[in-house]
């Protein structure tokens, strides 16, 4: 059991440690068919790739698949910039794109300075006192409303750093054809919640997100956890095959 494509791998276009085509190549050492070079969205306040870059990313994915003969996709892992559900992209970004990943991360610059606050404290100061019920609600109506208003094709690490409703999420996701990511680093799901997405028909997909070259594939952790818990293999779509992934044009659904 193997997957045959990683979409979810960082560059030095945002603060990975190595090019596309150092990915590509790993990849292909290691038998992939294909990647994803998927960076960080545009308002993320340290690590973001410069829109400016967009094009420039695009000719060396062209290149590097040239080269190694892997397919690569270019992605971007984008960051929610409203409890309302907002991204931060817009149609000059995703016209660069083939896929669009989006995750909770900390330190992105929101839609209103009041939301950027809530969005980092309300849910990091859950390392010091449990995140609360009212919190969880919003997250999870956070990520409904993304999934209503963009194409997305994949939610990357759900539940990490922002607490949800791991059900709820899936379940949305379901309906709008969106993979949830078993991420090569963290799974911050139970295994009851793993068990109750998959009886529920819920898709995954399985990615390193590897931040250096030599992480790329390196996905044990998500193949160990889908072997644990007999998860089938035709709901995860790169074990053994290929992902086909919605909508080429990735506009905005709105
Ligand atoms: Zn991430
Ligand atoms: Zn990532």
């Amino acid at each position: 059991m193997y997957i045959l494509g990683d979409y979810h791998t960082h560059t030095t276009y945002s603060h990975g440690k190595n090019s596309v085509l150092e990915n590509a190549l790993i990849a292909k050492k290691k038998g992939l068919k294909e990647i994803a070079i998927t960076d960080h969205g545009i308002n993320h306040k340290c690590f973001a790739v410069k829109k400016s870059d967009l094009e420039k990313l695009r000719q060396d994915c062209n290149e590097a698949e040239k080269l190694t003969g892997i397919k690569i996709y270019l992605g971007l892992e984008c960051n929610f910039i409203s409890y309302d559900g907002d991204i931060d992209v817009d149609k000059d970004v995703l016209k660069y794109l083939d896929i669009f990943l989006v995750g909770y991360h900390k330190l992105v610059k929101a839609k209103t300075k009041k939301e950027e606050i809530s969005l980092f404290l309300r849910n990091n100061i859950s390392k010091i006192f449990p995140v609360s019920k009212s919190q969880i609600d919003k997250n999870t109506n956070m990520y409904i409303n993304a999934m209503k208003k963009y194409n997305i094709n994949i939610i990357t690490h759900l539940n990490h750093s922002m607490k949800v409703d791991v059900m709820k999420v899936a379940l949305e996701a379901k309906k709008h054809n969106i993979l949830i990511e078993l991420n090569g680093k963290r799974i911050c799901f139970s295994d009851k919640e793993m068990l109750d997405m998959a009886n529920a028909g819920v898709k995954f997909i399985i990615n390193s997100d590897a931040h250096s070259c030599n992480k790329v594939g390196e996905v044990n952790n998500a193949i160990n956890l889908v072997t644990r818990l007999n998860i089938p293999h035709d709901l995860v779509v790169n074990l053994d095959k290929l992902p086909k992934f919605k909508g080429n044009e990735n506009e905005l659904i709105q």
